[in-house]
């Protein structure tokens, strides 16, 4: 047994395979941590075919924008999102002490030490969905005009949540349309996506249910608001079985906030009431897995309607 072979037995034994493992040489490129892949160029070219097909879907008088991976930690505090999920937050640090004590930091380091216990926060949080800057930006505007705002916001998402699993990253990208406006306009605006994002993945040749779900809210309390959120038909996904039928991936998911960003940022509908919001959010990521997975590695042979589509 050479080397090479030996070396991948031992992994093989070291971690159960995973029905997605047959994607990772084509598609990704390791780099040193579970759930964080460079990106070959053909995946990230159905990527971008996926990303110019949602695009083609956007509603009109919707406005575009585009998000850094990064983003205020006092909003980020604001939106609730400790209460919710203090377990996946990622917050940026740095060394900002005195000049001596950063060179103190690094000398620990070049000593053999840790440095990173002169570490402190800084303002900025990784931002763990695409949407939750867009609510403060949206309120400084004022009042909403009849029939709310729409947007079209993207972003590098970043939850700490590491797996070997190729369906489940720490960094992904998401695209989302949020609606911001009266109970109608965002219940109607979700109706609408539920419908065209099923379209989508039917025309994408992805088998798939919708079905209701819950956010994996931290804690016994959380348990709770898993459970009345299901309730409410606040959240449903979109799954496609990629490892199983009985676990199927969240590709896609719409999702209803009620006024708890209209309450927050203060954000008023016409008629003076704390607006509210809702987000249709793809997992680009998720997506373009599901796609190679669903139709292979080898784009010339995925269905001909499907390379139509999306003008592979
Ligand atoms: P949600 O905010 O509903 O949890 O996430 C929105 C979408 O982002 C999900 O439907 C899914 O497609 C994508 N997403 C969420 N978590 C992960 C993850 O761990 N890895 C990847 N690749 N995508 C994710
Ligand atoms: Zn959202």
């Amino acid at each position: 047994m050479n080397v090479a072979v030996r070396a991948e037995k031992l992994e093989s034994t070291q971690h159960a395979a995973d029905p997605l493992d047959h994607l990772a040489d084509k598609l990704f490129h390791k780099m040193g941590t579970d759930g964080v892949y460079a990106r070959t160029g053909l995946y990230e070219h159905v990527v971008e075919r996926l990303a110019a097909l949602i695009t083609q879907h956007r509603e009109t008088a919707t406005e575009v924008m585009r998000f850094p991976p990064v983003m205020n930690r006092a909003q980020l505090e604001k939106s609730g999102y400790l209460k919710s999920f203090p377990n996946l937050l990622g917050c940026v640090c740095g060394l900002h002490g005195t000049e001596r004590e950063i060179h103190q930091a690094v000398a620990r380091f070049d000593a053999g030490g840790d440095w990173t216990t002169s570490l402190s926060p800084a303002d900025l949080v990784l931002s763990p969905a695409a949407c939750y800057p867009v609510y403060p930006i949206a309120a400084a505007r004022g009042p909403l005009p009849q029939g709310g705002l729409r947007f079209d916001v993207a972003a590098d998402c970043f939850r700490h949540e590491p797996s070997r699993h190729l369906d489940r990253l720490q960094s992904f990208r998401m695209r989302e349309y949020v609606c911001i406006g009266s109970p109608e306009d965002v219940s109607d605006f979700r109706d609408r996506w539920m419908v065209r994002a099923q379209a989508i993945a039917r025309d994408l040749g992805l088998s798939f249910k919708v079905d209701y779900a819950s956010d994996p809210f931290f804690g016994r309390v959380g348990q709770m608001k898993a459970v009345s959120q299901k309730q409410q038909s606040l959240k449903f996904e979109l799954l496609v079985p990629l490892r199983s039928e009985e676990q199927p991936t969240a590709c896609m998911s719409f999702n209803y906030h009620r006024d708890h960003f209209g309450t927050t940022w203060d954000i008023k509908d016409a008629t003076g009431a704390p607006a509210h919001t809702g987000c249709v959010a793809f997992g680009m990521d998720r997506l373009a897995v599901a796609m190679f997975h669903i139709h292979g590695t080898d784009l010339a042979k995925w269905p001909a309607p499907v390379r139509e589509l999306l003008d592979l």
